[in-house]
């Protein structure tokens, strides 16, 4: 049996095992996107676009204009959910400006971005590793990688570009285990893209303010060590196990960090309703 993970699958793991079940194994899909994740979509592929184009030398795309086209094309063609304080046109203006901002903060950050051994521009970035057998499970793990980058120390470091509401702090990017898992990948793919080691991981955070959007300057913390790393092995081979086993218990935690109230799935988990989602066939409701 072959079991592939990915870092945001190993997120929801951890947040509540049956919207594991629901989103990954079964693949029920929700009619309507989270606006923040619609727009952290649209902010990714600008600033990516941008730093292709520079990197390579080619003429450069104006990141504001693609951004507003992108932002433009989610809002027309998909159904988005918006909190009480969101609106198209907050998300609009906060785009705009963070965008606007981008070619000086990058600037200011001193990186570069690396170059794999085709001399291609190491952004968006998928990647595969084989972790291992573990009871008669192949574990593979698999991630997209924002962007690849040299410091202005020359040391080579992964950096993930988030559009958020705070920034995120020294303590949780030394233990986000999105970054574990792609320093597992860079690692693991290194030679093959003709890298030297990986020095640093990081989040460069793009804020999301209504009044005061901005771009913050990249947070970089030193690669996880060796006994780090065997820690995150053994809990993905542990979930793949639950995986094989079907142990997908619902979770309610404490009323203040309960994952159910932002949980897409709670219609249906908790109340039996399916308005709003996609059943594909094989998964015949089967799951309340
Ligand atoms: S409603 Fe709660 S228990 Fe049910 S899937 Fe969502 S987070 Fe899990």
């Amino acid at each position: 049996m072959q079991i592939r993970l990915r870092s945001s699958l190993i997120a929801m793991a951890d947040n509540c095992r049956h919207m594991l079940l629901y989103e990954y194994i079964l693949k029920i899909q929700s009619l309507a996107t989270a606006a923040n994740l619609a727009f952290g979509r649209c902010v990714d592929i600008a600033t990516r676009e941008y730093l292709r184009s520079l990197t390579l030398g080619t003429p450069l795309p104006d990141p504001v204009s693609t951004f507003q086209a992108l932002w433009a094309q989610e809002t027309s063609e998909n159904i988005l959910v918006f909190t009480a304080t969101q609106s198209p046109d907050v998300f609009e203006r906060m785009g705009t400006d963070l965008l606007r901002d981008l070619p000086e903060r990058w600037d200011a950050t001193g990186y570069e971005v690396a170059l794999d051994a085709d001399g291609n521009p190491l952004l968006d970035v998928s990647l595969s590793y084989y972790l291992g057998r573990f009871t008669n499970i192949d574990v593979f793990l698999d991630g997209t990688l924002d962007v690849i980058v040299y410091t202005d120390d020359s040391e080579l470091a992964v950096v993930d570009v988030k559009s958020a509401a705070a920034s995120h702090t020294p303590l949780y990017t030394l233990r986000s285990d999105q970054l574990t898992s792609y320093q597992v990948l860079v690692q693991g793919n290194r030679r093959k893209l003709g890298l030297p080691p990986l020095r640093r991981l990081g989040f460069w955070d793009f804020l999301k303010r209504r009044a005061s959007a901005r771009i913050e300057p990249p947070l970089l913390v030193p690669v996880r060590s060796a006994q780090e790393l065997l820690a995150f092995r053994d809990k993905c081979f542990w979930l793949a196990e639950d995986i094989k086993r079907r142990r997908f218990p619902k979770v309610s935690r404490m009323q203040f960090n309960t994952p159910c109230e932002m949980c897409a799935f709670a219609q249906h988990c908790i109340y039996g309703d399916d308005e709003g989602l996609v059943f594909p066939a094989s998964s015949s409701q089967q799951t309340a």
